[in-house]
């Protein structure tokens, strides 16, 4: 048998496992915290065809980042299932040897014509975002009026396929911190798994300040005071979500504290924007061109040099430097663009 390379490592010596792709940048949502619609309107120019990346230039790159050790993708976007063919993408990435997890993070609406497609192709996982359960907030902060009922039966939809679900909900000082209790309710006991994500300071158009982030501490008091709950040991190294189990045996609730608790020490992860270009960091300036390389004909080998190259030089620890001066002085690219 093949012996597995030697993983590679960074700067702090952090090896790389995951693989975040981004496969499209356009959306059918227009969250106000991640593509607010004053600036992503009518006039707003996408990623051209031609500028994205091809399906066969995503499975080339995939195969040689797992050469060099990463385990798990996940597909993300904008919104993944604006994306032609996705089921046929994911197909090829599930053959590809050393890749043992396949994930998609998605808004939902377009599960209930795609989730048995996805599993039947090799999709395992999916993290649904759903920020309210009530409607009037939801809508609000959407921006396109969507009501919780198609987010709901995507999420029927991917449970009846098969497919392991969790729901991400970004919470945010005045927009939906009102829904942390109905949400923790309402999935409660529904053997689904709701993680609540501090609002973060990716991109320049979503107007960030610390004083619209609900504090990792803040989440669990409040769902502690009407249903206790007791910290739950971790999954897996490098877990990014806190968990917390309920007393009474129904389930638990996970917490993605990159503000007020960051996790740089353990970050194995490596992005891919739909454009091609490789960030190291979410809150990164600049990406590594590697479109480029990719269609200047580099060989797999030379591919291997750059990915190990530009992995060992990583020093990325964002969010433990965080600070007023950090923040102002540099430009970040949009969530929507790198895909979170
Ligand atoms: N459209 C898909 C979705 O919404 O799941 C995938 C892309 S979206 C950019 C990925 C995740 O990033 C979503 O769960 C979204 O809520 C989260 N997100 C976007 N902007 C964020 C921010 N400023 N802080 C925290 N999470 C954010
Ligand atoms: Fe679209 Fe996801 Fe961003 Fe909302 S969070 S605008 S669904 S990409
Ligand atoms: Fe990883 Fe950057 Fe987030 Fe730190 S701030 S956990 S280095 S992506």
């Amino acid at each position: 048998m093949e012996q597995k390379p030697a993983p590679i490592k960074d700067h702090f010596g952090r090896v790389l496992k995951d693989l975040r792709i981004s496969v499209i940048d356009q959306c059918n949502f227009r969250c106000t915290y991640c593509m607010p619609k004053e600036i992503f309107g009518e006039d707003y120019v996408f990623l051209s065809e031609e500028e994205l990346l091809s399906f066969d230039e995503i499975i080339r790159l995939a195969k040689v980042f797992a050469e060099l050790g990463v385990e798990k993708i996940r597909i993300t976007g904008g919104e993944p299932l604006m994306r032609r063919d996705l089921d046929k993408l994911i197909a090829e990435l599930a053959r590809i040897p050393g890749i043992n997890d396949i994930a998609l993070t998605t808004n939902g609406v377009f599960l209930p014509k795609m989730a048995k497609k996805l599993k039947a192709a090799g999709l395992e996982r999916v993290n649904l975002s759903l920020d309210a359960i009530d409607d009037e907030v939801f809508k609000q902060i959407n921006g396109k009026g969507v009501v919780t009922r198609p987010v709901l039966k995507g999420i029927e939809a991917a449970r009846e396929a098969g497919l392991q679900v969790k729901i991400n909900m970004v919470v945010k000082k005045g927009m939906n911190d009102s829904q942390i209790l109905p949400m923790a309710r309402y999935f409660k006991g529904k053997d689904i798994i709701l993680r609540f994500i501090e609002f973060m300071d990716v991109g320049n158009h979503n107007g960030w300040d610390f004083k619209h982030v609900i504090s990792k501490k803040d989440i669990i008091n409040r769902i502690d005071q009407e249903m206790p709950m007791e910290p739950a040991e971790e999954n897996y190294y490098g877990e990014v979500a806190s968990r917390y189990r309920y007393k009474d045996g129904e389930g638990e609730i996970g917490v993605i504290s990159s503000v007020t608790d960051s996790f740089c020490g353990t970050c194995t992860r490596i992005r891919l924007s739909a454009d091609g270009k490789l960030y190291t960091c979410l809150f990164a300036s600049d990406g590594f061109d590697i479109r480029g390389k990719l269609r200047d004909e580099l060989t797999d080998d030379q591919l291997q040099e750059e990915l190990t190259n530009l992995w060992g030089r990583r020093k990325d620890r964002y969010s433990e430097e965080r600070s007023e001066e950090t923040r102002k002085n540099r430009k970040k690219i949009e969530m929507s663009y790198i895909g979170g």
